[in-house]
């Protein structure tokens, strides 16, 4: 290793990362220094509105202040970050975390919006066959501050006149196997004092359905989705086996229609809809009689195919058919427009540049 190298790592080893503090944890570290409360809303500030990097841009600190706080605690944002531009101007953005792993996130710009999409694990828990992510297996679940790091990056990389609106939790990993780390993450995006101010409305958590945790979702004020993907059980096994062995569909419905849906908000249901699997007349009438009743509105998703996947997306025809179905019977269904898929930016479409690149081989000691 590098002398510069070196001495880096050991002062990353023994200064505290200001990011991965949580507003209570920052309050005690600067109670900790014998210093007023307000000051941890100060520092908040500098790390989530300001986004620096160097403790000694904290201008409304005392100079001395400044260098105690340099001598305990460092702010370790995450440097290394390569932009990937789709056709449609989609990015893909590729976060290199500190043990080697890299994380991707996706900013996609539509008409009146700019939605940025997080990841929360490297890799996924699940085993969903249709999704790339799923094929690496999980890595590792992301801290807060590695969820909270790809918002920062991508502000800190917005073209002029841009401007985030919506943030979705639907990158790789299933949110709710790593609950803590994403409610944290949430606080820090929604806080309007020191964070980033977005509003829970114009955010939204996708699960693969853990039924028994939908509730926490709630509590979080963030919008649920539900990747439902299939209308049997049979057919759900298959694509889905880890999560619909735990929570088969009749548990994940009844946990959707328990759900405390607060006034003027609605489910979202996607299905991801995959050639001669789960794209036919008949799965179309049986989704709409498995959400009859609930407020909500289905997200359709034709399949984005990766290298080496096993499935097909539907004719152009086909989609539509299906929606007819779903619109016929009352429901709000779109056709998800798939974006980004030149540089695999797409839905399902994230983990293989992971997999591809040499330096993600590294793992921690
Ligand atoms: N684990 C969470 C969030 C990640 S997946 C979840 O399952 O919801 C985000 C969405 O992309 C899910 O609705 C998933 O079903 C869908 N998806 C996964 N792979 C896909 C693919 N190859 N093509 C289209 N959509 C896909």
């Amino acid at each position: 290793m590098a002398r510069q190298d070196r001495s880096r790592a050991a002062s990353a080893a023994t200064r505290a990362n200001l990011l991965a503090l949580d507003e209570p944890a920052l309050e005690q570290f600067v109670k900790d220094l014998g210093w007023p409360k307000f000051r941890a809303q100060q520092i908040l500030r500098w790390l989530y509105q300001e986004r620096i990097h160097d403790i000694d841009r904290m201008t409304d600190l005392s100079k001395a202040e400044r260098t105690c706080l340099s001598s305990l605690a460092a702010i370790d944002r995450m440097t290394d970050c390569e932009v990937r531009r789709a056709n449609d101007g989609t990015r893909k953005l590729l976060l290199r975390l500190a043990d080697g792993l890299a994380v991707e996130s996706v900013l996609i710009p539509d008409a009146d919006r700019l939605t940025l999409c997080l990841s929360t694990q490297v890799g996924c828990t699940l085993d969903c066959g249709f999704c790339l992510t799923g094929q690496m297996g999980l890595k590792r679940n992301l801290a807060a501050h590695e969820i909270i790091e790809q918002a920062l990056a991508a502000q800190d990389r917005l073209e002029p006149g841009e401007r985030l609106t919506n943030v979705v939790l639907m990158g790789m990993g299933e949110p709710l196997a790593n609950f803590d780390a994403v409610a944290d993450a949430v606080a820090r995006l929604t806080n309007r004092r020191w964070g980033l101010g977005i509003s829970a409305r114009r955010i939204t958590l996708s699960t693969a359905g853990l039924a028994s945790r939908l509730r926490d979702v709630a509590a979080l004020g963030v919008n649920l989705a539900v990747s439902l993907n299939a209308t049997t059980d049979a057919q759900r096994n298959r694509l889905m086996p880890a999560v619909n062995r735990l929570h088969p569909l009749n548990r994940l419905l009844a946990a959707c229609r328990a759900y405390p849906l607060p006034p003027h908000r609605r489910l979202t249901f996607e299905y991801v809809l995959l050639a001669g699997e789960n794209d036919s007349e008949q799965d179309a009438r049986r989704l709409t009689k498995l959400l009859n009743g609930l407020r909500c509105k289905v997200n359709l998703i034709p399949f984005n195919p990766f290298p080496g996947s096993p499935y097909r997306r539907p004719a152009d025809g086909d989609v539509l058919r299906f929606q007819t179905v779903l619109r016929q019977a009352g429901f709000d269904a779109l056709i998800r427009k798939s974006k980004g898929r030149d540089v695999l930016g797409a839905c399902g479409q994230l983990g293989e540049l992971v997999q591809l690149s040499p330096r993600a081989t590294l793992t921690p000691a």
